[in-house]
């Protein structure tokens, strides 16, 4: 697996949707529970295939990613995976390289999260 680069972290902390879900977690932070997925029945994914939401490496992630675009739980999504360090599959519309550039970014802003 290649090394995140530096400038993928970089411009991981610049990404809105890391933004967003920074925001997202400090208004929920005493209210989140890692266990307490019931938005993800309520995703665009939660009947989807699992082949298109978690891809092999170097398959095409565009199906996955309509799915996200329009998920009412796009957020939450993205900070359940952040706070777990999950870098496989595709979560809050990021795929797994671009996520793990999220995390590393993730690690920097807010160390109290889960598995830190
Ligand atoms: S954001 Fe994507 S991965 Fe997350 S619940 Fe919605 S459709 Fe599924």
């Amino acid at each position: 697996m290649r090394r995140i680069r530096p400038d993928e972290v970089a411009r991981a902390r610049r990404d809105p949707r890391l933004l967003d879900a920074y925001e997202y977690r400090n208004e929920i932070k005493g209210h989140y529970r890692m266990s307490g997925d019931d938005w993800l029945r309520r995703g665009n994914c939660a009947d989807a295939d699992p082949e298109v939401m978690f891809p092999e490496p170097r398959e095409p992630v565009d199906d996955a990613l309509r799915l996200c675009a329009s998920c009412p739980v796009r957020t939450p999504c993205l900070v359940r995976a952040l706070e777990a360090r999950d870098r496989h599959g595709i979560w809050g519309a990021t795929a797994p390289r671009e996520r793990r550039a999220m995390i590393e970014a993730w690690k920097d802003i807010n160390p109290l999260a889960v598995g830190a």
